[in-house]
């Protein structure tokens, strides 16, 4: 269904000041239903694949050290017009710029650790869903 789901991270940071069930309750309350979900620790190898697109970025090892350095949930979200509509939930790259009740203004630390990832296209929510999930993992109607 394309159009319909976006992928999530909730990142390290954000795990580990235990603000997991705060986020899901948000994305849950602006109307996002769970479709695929797991706790998982990416490698240094996979998080270098996830983050490719920003191989050329100066943050670039940075970004993948930090990404690898603790357990991460992952989620698939469906919802109409997902991708834009979480976007807006989660507020603007660099918590500074995020706006008030975003989850990003609400629990991000920094630039960095901005608490949550959400796809940037259709395509890139296709794409990420399938690196984290199996078909299986996937709730029968995606
Ligand atoms: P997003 O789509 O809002 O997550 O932002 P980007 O795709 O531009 O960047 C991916 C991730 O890299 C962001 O969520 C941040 O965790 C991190 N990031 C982006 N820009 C910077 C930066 O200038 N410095 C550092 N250290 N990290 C950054």
């Amino acid at each position: 269904m394309a159009g319909n789901i976006t992928l999530t991270i909730i990142k390290p940071e954000a795990i580990s000041k235990n603000y997991t069930g705060p986020i899901l309750n948000m994305i849950n309350q602006a109307g996002f239903s769970i479709a695929a979900m797991k706790l998982t620790k990416l490698s240094s190898k996979q998080a270098e694949e996830f983050y490719a697109v920003h191989r050329d970025k100066p943050f670039y090892n940075d970004l993948v050290e930090f990404i690898s350095s603790g357990s991460i949930v992952a989620a698939v979200l469906e919802k109409d017009n997902a991708v834009e509509d979480f976007r807006k939930l989660i507020g603007a790259t660099n918590p500074e710029n995020a706006e008030e009740g975003t989850i990003r203004k609400l629990y991000a630390e920094s630039l960095q650790m901005n608490a949550v990832h959400g796809s940037d296209s259709d395509e890139n929510a296709q794409i990420e869903s399938a690196f984290f999930f199996a078909r299986s993992e996937r709730a029968d109607y995606l």
